[in-house]
């Protein structure tokens, strides 16, 4: 019988971007009961595999307990003054670009707030970059491109809304779970047509109406087509386009491209142009395998230039929807949480928006240049220039391209700081400093889901051993490097006051964030917040951003941008002739330092492994469960064969969850090449060239 002496707690799943709803109550044994909330707007009680087994992974096996220094355990007040100390000292001698924070998408945006504030306002770098650059970073380019702001136009309903919904570089099904269920309930109750694209038949594409197998990376020369397909069949809307500029450039530039290089029949294609024309109401959903590639950001654009071309926006059951990977990948858009970005969609380039949130700030400088993002942060860290990182929730040892060069790069540099609830990680054994931070179920914040719902994570569980939050944590630091006043916050609700606040400054200038109307608010109506879409302000809460055909671009127009396909950046040769995509597993989650200590979740996929084609594998004389043997030109990798025909020939398929710790021959990111979207600095970790052979 479960204990009802403990309340009930609503909260957050810490796991995907669908952001569903939890209700949690402690089992007066150190674990959780957890159910789906049946009043949280994105999943009505729903959860996945992962929600639904959270319970089982609140453990202390392995967590990170006392703060240590080289290895042994410190007091917190020795910690925060050596790291205080040591990030002052190199700002002093070598500048404030010289230190760096690389932070991530398991930050609560208060969290993420004040690492923005620390590194933008008071050490006067933008050096702060997050892994949602890994995730999302071509989406973000992609709508300031078209839309002049980072603006996830629609919301969860039109997916159920929509008459048709294509899903591109997206398996929803695994990846976002719950919304999936939610586009197969309205499949079943209206009809909705379901189209997957990519390369790879996924369990997304299990009673999908159509399976477009692209080639890998041809996704451009795919929308382009249909836009050229859009424009003669007279599909342009009239109307919105007086909304739109640059219509007619896209348009030529995708006259150009050849969709052959899709690998597509021409009746597949035609097949598809003509669903997605004939559908008044259609979403594109797209998720990493649009992001993560060297031409992203033009990828987002090709697809956005479909809709704006056809008014498919801002209206019931339209729009293009990036699905973000992490709970809060957006809330780090948000906060201005990337190297590029300044706090609540500002932006960094644009002088009257530093002053803006330097005279907010009131602080003593600004960040004026863009910072380094991810794969440029690992490199300045290898060569020196930047001689302080911090890591906060994040494990780029394993996870960046190139990863071994990565985890060579941390080890080398003067000082190293890993704030973590894990004590045992590829990065945490780099680390000088290790401080441990609260987890999922003892800490409180907020985060923002894909269709930009703000709710609450809250505590449910004591704080174990000396953890503490990591906004406490960072404005300890704060307050050590000389700024006291700036960075004397006493909770989460104090800290989320000052966002929204500077949310409606944002507001004055123009921007879509602006949730000034929860500025206000007390401590106990930040206890009690319910889920709320934002734009929240006195006039405006919630809704569709673009019905009225206002955009944020000078001018109020949306724009068109016109793109060309390329080509992934690697190439296969005669010896590495295979393309290598990575990815998710249904039942893991990122490094699986939460997700396997749950026996049922790591039961579904229980190691590594590697799809490959039987056609390639018989070539290669591989028989089903042989070990095989990948190389790149930047790592290796020996993994399981799995022989099946979801991947193409020519293509193999790794997933990305094992580490060093768990499995020191599938470091799969360690096989992936650095290269990056020259727009958005995301890399392309799905057409790395490799050569597989059997071990
Ligand atoms: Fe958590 Fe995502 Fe599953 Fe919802 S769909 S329960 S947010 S992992």
């Amino acid at each position: 019988m479960k204990d009802q002496s403990f309340p009930e707690i609503r909260s957050t799943c810490p796991y995907c971007g669908v952001g569903c709803g939890v209700r949690l109550r402690a089992d007066g044994n150190g674990g959780l009961d957890v159910r789906g909330d049946p009043d949280h707007p994105a999943n009505f009680g729903k959860l996945c595999s992962k929600g639904s087994a959270l319970g089982e992974t609140v453990g202390l096996d392995g967590r990170l307990l006392s703060p240590r220094i080289h290895g042994r355990d410190a007091s917190w007040d020795e910690a925060l003054e050596l790291v205080a100390d040591r990030f002052r000292d190199t700002v002093a001698r070598h500048g404030p670009d010289s230190v760096a924070f690389y932070v991530s998408g398991q930050l609560l945006t208060e969290d993420y707030y004040v690492a923005n504030k620390l590194m933008k306002g008071y050490v006067g770098s933008a050096n702060i970059d997050t892994n949602s650059r890994l995730c999302m970073a071509s989406s973000v380019a992609g709508h300031k491109r078209a839309f002049g702001t980072d603006t996830v136009p629609g919301t969860y309903e039109d997916l159920e809304e929509a008459d048709l919904v294509v899903l591109v570089g997206s398996n929803l099904a695994w990846c976002h779970p719950v919304l999936h269920q939610r586009i197969l309930a309205a499949r079943e109750a209206r009809g909705t047509r379901l189209v997957v694209i990519d390369p790879r038949r996924t369990a997304s594409c299990d009673g999908a109406d159509m399976h477009l197998g692209l080639a890998a990376g041809s996704d451009a020369a795919l929308f382009n087509g249909l836009l050229s397909a859009i424009d003669a069949a007279g599909a342009i809307d009239d109307d919105f386009s007086a909304h739109i500029t640059g219509m007619q450039d896209a348009i030529a530039a995708a006259a150009l491209d050849d969709d052959a290089a899709t690998g597509l029949t021409r009746a597949q294609l035609d097949a598809f142009y003509k669903l997605w024309i004939g559908s008044r109401r259609v979403v594109t959903v797209y998720s990493q395998g649009v992001n993560q590639s060297t031409s992203g950001t033009d990828k987002v654009n090709a697809i956005v230039n479909c809709h704006l071309a056809t008014g498919r926006i801002g209206l019931p059951g339209t729009g293009p929807f990036s699905v973000t990977g992490q709970p809060n990948a957006m809330g780090g858009r948000e906060v201005g949480g990337l190297a590029n970005t300044l706090a609540c969609h500002l932006d960094l380039e644009n002088p009257d928006h530093r002053a803006a949130v330097h005279q907010f700030w009131d602080s003593p400088v600004i960040a004026d240049t863009p910072g380094k993002k991810a794969v440029d942060m690992f490199r300045a860290v290898g060569d020196g220039r930047i001689r302080a990182l911090w890591i906060i929730h994040t494990n780029p040892a394993v996870t960046m391209p190139d990863a071994d060069a990565v985890r060579d790069a941390i080890a080398g540099c003067d000082f190293v700081v890993v704030s973590d609830i894990t004590a045992q990680t590829d990065t945490a054994r780099l680390a000088h400093v290790l401080l441990p931070a609260t987890a999922w179920g003892e800490k409180d914040g907020t985060v923002t889901n894909s269709d930009r719902t703000i709710s609450r994570q809250r505590t449910a569980l004591p704080a174990p051993g000396d953890t503490r939050p990591d906004w406490d944590i960072i404005a300890e630091i704060g307050r050590r490097m000389g700024h006291a006043a700036a960075f004397d916050y006493a909770s989460p609700a104090e800290i989320f006051r000052e966002y929204a606040a500077l949310s409606g400054v944002a507001g004055t200038l123009g921007r879509d964030f602006d949730i000034s109307g929860k500025a206000e608010l007390g401590d106990s109506g930040y206890k009690t917040m319910a889920p709320f879409r934002w734009p929240f302000t006195q006039g405006r809460q919630g809704g569709r951003f673009f019905a009225d055909g206002q955009f944020y671009h000078d001018g109020g127009k949306g724009r068109m941008i016109p793109v060309r396909h390329r080509a992934p950046g690697s190439t296969p040769t005669a010896d590495t002739p295979f393309r290598l995509n990575t990815g998710r597993i249904r039942d893991q989650w990122h490094t699986m330092t939460r997700t396997a200590l749950s026996p049922r979740l790591s039961a579904h996929l229980a190691e590594p492994y590697l799809e490959i084609h039987p056609t390639d594998a018989a070539r290669l004389h591989i028989s089903p469960a042989d070990l095989v043997h990948l190389h790149s030109p930047h790592g290796r990798a020996i993994l399981r064969a799995r022989l099946t025909d979801a991947v193409q020939p020519g293509d193999v398929f790794a997933p990305m969850h094992w580490t060093g710790e768990t499995a020191p021959a599938a470091r799969i990111d360690a096989l992936v090449a650095p290269l990056t979207d020259p727009v958005s600095g995301q890399p392309e970790s799905k057409a790395s060239v490799v050569s597989v052979a059997r071990f």
